[in-house]
């Protein structure tokens, strides 16, 4: 897929959030060639106006050098973008934040790339540093559908142990969590020893988007049923897999009725 690469610069790079836990977001990339059809992230093309999601990315070119300003509190990077999508290979700028950061900083990173592998060195120099893999285990006509461009859950594995294997502090990212397309229980059993920390995220089904809503009844309407009819019920089975399993920490993320981070273990 050709991408069209816009080229900005920025006026800051640490943006405050109010997301729970978080202090500031950082994006050197605003848009995702991933182009994952659920992303809650297209909601920023309502005003950058390059075309439809997944097509077109920003880069700020100058973020390494607006890298270099210390910040207090945890930092998230990224909230509207992946920072290992497939342009980082030749833009480098992740790569290029990284390396400008100052590294008291209390970084956590999260893509779904395997090519986040490549900058373990780099992660090692942060005091404080966790690197997160999303996982969903998505394979033939779903990930065809939901996230035809994004690595594939082998190779998010694959990055998750190269990352452990460097003694880098992981995490997993278990999302969207589908009932019937997402299997869960199998998830944390190949995460066993890999990750610190999982995460499971409960699709949210108004921010997917409409286009996302029609394939999701069309290719698994039972799941849509399950999400829109018995959601409390579908957020009970989680916590108790999870509490069954032997991962040390683990907290569930839900959007209904409202925005919680249930801790689980
Ligand atoms: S990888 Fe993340 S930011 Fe990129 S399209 Fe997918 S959900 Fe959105």
């Amino acid at each position: 897929m050709c991408v069209k690469v816009i080229e900005v610069y920025a006026k800051r790079l640490y943006t405050p959030t109010k997301i729970p836990g978080i202090r500031y977001t950082v994006n050197q990339y605003v848009g995702c060639e991933h182009a994952c059809l659920y992303c809650y992230s297209k909601f920023v093309c309502r005003w950058k106006r390059y075309g439809e999601w997944g097509t077109w990315v920003e880069a700020k070119v100058n973020a390494p050098q607006l890298a270099k300003k210390y910040v207090k509190g945890r930092v998230s990077m990224s909230t509207v973008s992946d920072p290992y999508q497939p342009v980082e290979k030749k833009l480098r700028l992740t790569q290029r934040v990284l390396e400008a950061m100052d590294k008291r900083i209390e970084l956590s990173v999260l893509t779904k790339s395997d090519l986040v592998a490549r900058d373990i060195e780099l992660f090692k120099k942060f005091e404080r540093i966790e690197v997160g893999l999303t996982v969903n285990g998505f394979v033939d006509q779903v990930k065809k559908v939901f996230e035809s461009n994004s690595p594939s859950h082998s190779q998010r594995i694959a990055a998750l142990k190269a990352l452990v294997d460097e003694r880098v502090r992981t995490y997993a990212f278990i999302s969207p969590a589908i009932p019937e397309l997402v299997d869960v229980e199998s998830l944390l059993m190949e995460l066993r020893g890999l990750v610190e920390m999982v995460y499971v995220e409960v699709l949210n089904l108004r921010l997917s988007g409409s286009k996302f809503r029609a394939a999701l009844r069309q290719l698994a309407p039972k799941s849509y049923d399950i999400l829109t009819k018995h959601h409390q019920s579908y957020v009970k089975e989680l916590i108790d897999g999870l509490k069954r399993s032997s991962i040390p920490h683990a907290k569930v993320v839900v959007h209904h009725p409202r925005f919680a981070v249930l801790d689980v273990c």
